[in-house]
């Protein structure tokens, strides 16, 4: 009966051990996998940024905003703004822009378990309010580490000292108004994924240059495109397809995964066989040197 009686104290103290080394794992894990920027998941450590994300848009506001601003360019090919990686390799980055909004919000799922199938690396530009419509399909995204996340801007604005307008969309009309479409989002991005976009693409992809210097500032980089792959989204299966395979070493297609009516997800599925056949592979944006 003693023995017996020691026999089950022992197993239960070791029973509470191994409950306490398995809780304090679960605690463990949970941890790693949060920030204490409350980043709610990490695919790879978390990128801090160098500077507060408060402190650099103060220090950027407080340099543009008192001054008389006068663009001197307006436009989707402007200086500073990136078109094309610099390379002679047969390599190329498929874009896909998330615009939001009444017509905008929608999730192009097709297009997305076909590149997850197909195993194509994409950079997603996507916008505030696509991301406030969708917010558990984002982090789904943002955990796939075949999607890069980038930031499409808070209110999909063209980005203008002065209220330029593209595409019958009036533009942000002051360096505040630039800053707040840059950071908004920016900010909103880095708060649910850890990750900070390196990559900057407005609502129209129209800039003037003075918009394209104070996003340089805030710790961005413009890019836009050299093959417009579906005309925002208005181009049928075979013209995306067509525009698809006139793509060159380092090209920049720009696409859209919100328009799943579109012809885009039909097109860019025609057209992958035939790239990957003439010796295309697919790359992100990041850790690549871009060029006007
Ligand atoms: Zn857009």
């Amino acid at each position: 009966m003693k023995t017996l009686r020691i026999i089950s104290v022992l197993s239960l103290l070791f029973l509470g051990g191994v409950t306490y080394v398995i809780l304090n794992q679960q605690n463990t894990s949970r941890s790693n996998t949060y920030d204490v920027t409350q980043a709610v998941f990490t695919k790879s450590p978390v990128k801090q940024p160098s500077v507060n994300l408060q402190t650099r848009t103060n220090d950027v506001l407080n340099k543009w905003q008192d001054q008389h601003l006068e663009a001197t360019e307006w436009g989707e090919h402007i200086s500073g703004v990136k078109n094309k990686i610099d390379t002679e390799e047969k390599i190329i980055a498929l874009t896909f822009d998330a615009c939001g909004g009444t017509w905008g919000e929608k999730y192009d799922e097709t297009l997305i378990n076909f590149l997850k199938e197909e195993e194509i690396p994409a950079t997603l530009f996507i916008n505030a309010r696509w991301i406030e419509a969708n917010k558990e399909t984002f982090m789904m995204l943002a955990e796939e580490p075949l999607f890069s996340i980038q930031n499409h801007g808070t209110n999909h604005l063209p980005l203008s000292v002065s209220g330029q307008t593209a595409w019958g969309i009036e533009g942000t009309t002051s360096a505040e108004e630039i800053i707040h479409e840059v950071m908004d989002n920016q900010t909103l991005i880095y708060e649910m994924t850890g990750h900070l976009p390196e990559f900057f693409r407005s609502g129209t992809a129209h800039y003037d240059d003075l918009a394209v210097q104070m996003t340089q500032d805030l710790g961005l980089t413009t890019v836009n495109y050299d093959v417009l792959g579906d005309a925002g989204a208005t181009y049928s299966t075979s013209e995306v397809e067509e525009a698809l395979l006139t793509v060159v070493p380092g090209s920049i297609p720009l696409l859209h995964m919100n328009q799943p009516k579109s012809g885009t997800a039909e097109g860019v599925m025609a057209a992958i066989p035939q790239l990957k056949e003439n010796g295309f592979t697919f790359v992100h944006l990041v850790d690549q040197t871009l060029v006007e």
